[in-house]
C-alpha cells in the first residue's frame, strides 16, 4: 500500500470514543475530570477546586429562583444599528445570529421572582449574547427593570456578566451608563433595595456604572471584574499590577466589593440581604 494510501485510511472508532466527551468534563483550572452529571449538580462549580465555570442565563435562573416563580418581562425592547456599524461582518447580521442563538433580541433577561420566597425584579446579563455587551436595547431593559420595581415597591437584583460597553452602537452605547445610573436614583429615592451579583467577568462600562452602584455588591468567587484589560492599565500606569489584582478576593480586600458569595449559598446569602434591607427602608 502507498504510504499516502495507509495514512488516509480511515481507523476503525474505538466502541466509547463517542460516549466519552458528553459524560465527562475537565475543570478549566484544575484540570480535574469531573462527571458531567455531578458537576451540574454542584451548579457548574468544581468539586476539587470550587473554580465557578460559567452558567448560561437559563441555568442562573434555574439556581437562583424559587421553581417556576419566574415571570418574564423583558423582550420587547430590540437592538437597532444607528450608525450601520460594519466590521468583519454587518452589525445587524451579528444581532441576527446573536438572536437566533439565545432566542431573545438582546443580552439581557428580567422579569419578577421569587428567592426563597421574597419577591424581586431580577435582571440577567447573557455573556454568551455578544459578550453581554451593553447597548441601548440592554440599556433600556435594565431602565424598565428598575422603573418596574419602583412601580410594584420590589427590590431590584442585577446579576452582571458582561464585556462592557457595546462598540457597535458608539456614544449611543456609552449613554446607557448614565441613563441606567439615572433610573438607580429613583429606585434609591423610593428607599428599595438594589443588589448587584458580579460574575465572570464583569468589565468595561458596566462595571463603571450600574454593576458597582448598588448598596451591596456580591461577587462570585474568582471573577474577573475590573474596567480596562491589565495591559491598558499597566501601558497606562507604568507599574506592574499585583497578581490577581481584577478577581473578586483583591477587590473584596481593597474594598470594591462588599461580599464574595459562593453560588451554592447565592440564593440564602440573597434572601437574608432583602429580608435586612426590607426592614431597613
Ligand atoms: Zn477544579
Amino acid at each position: 500500500m502507498a504510504l499516502d494510501k495507509f495514512f488516509r485510511r480511515k481507523r476503525p472508532k474505538a466502541a466509547v470514543s463517542e460516549d466519552v466527551p458528553e459524560l465527562w468534563s475537565k475543570c478549566s483550572s484544575c484540570g480535574a475530570q469531573i462527571y458531567k452529571r455531578d458537576l451540574e449538580a454542584n451548579l457548574k462549580v468544581c468539586p476539587v477546586c470550587s473554580h465557578h465555570h460559567r452558567i448560561s442565563v437559563e441555568e442562573r435562573l434555574r439556581t437562583l429562583l424559587d421553581p417556576d416563580s419566574f415571570e418574564p418581562r423583558s423582550g420587547s425592547v430590540h437592538p437597532r444599528d444607528p450608525l450601520h456599524f460594519v466590521d468583519t461582518l454587518p452589525y445587524t447580521e451579528r444581532l441576527k445570529r446573536a438572536q437566533q442563538r439565545s432566542g431573545r433580541p438582546d443580552a439581557i433577561l428580567a422579569g419578577l421572582g421569587r428567592i426563597q420566597g421574597s419577591r424581586l425584579v431580577l435582571a440577567l446579563m447573557d455573556f454568551e449574547f455578544s459578550g453581554g455587551s451593553m447597548g441601548s436595547a440592554v440599556g433600556e431593559e435594565l431602565v424598565r427593570a428598575a422603573d418596574l420595581a419602583v412601580e410594584l415597591h420590589l427590590p431590584l437584583v442585577v446579576v452582571c456578566a458582561s464585556g462592557g460597553a457595546r462598540m457597535q452602537e458608539g456614544a449611543y452605547s456609552l449613554m446607557q451608563m448614565a441613563k441606567t445610573i439615572a433610573a438607580l436614583g429613583r429606585l434609591a429615592a423610593a428607599r428599595l433595595p438594589y443588589l448587584s451579583v458580579l460574575t465572570d467577568p464583569t468589565t468595561g462600562g458596566v462595571t463603571a456604572s450600574f454593576a458597582t452602584l448598588a448598596d451591596v455588591i456580591l461577587a462570585e468567587p474568582g471573577a474577573l471584574i475590573g474596567f480596562a484589560g491589565p495591559r491598558v492599565i499597566q501601558q497606562t500606569m507604568r507599574q506592574t499590577l499585583p497578581e490577581g489584582f481584577q478577581r473578586s478576593e483583591f477587590l473584596l480586600q481593597h474594598g470594591l466589593l462588599d461580599l464574595v458569595v459562593d453560588r451554592r449559598q447565592l440564593p440564602s446569602r440573597l434572601h437574608a440581604l432583602l429580608s435586612l434591607l426590607k426592614g431597613a427602608a
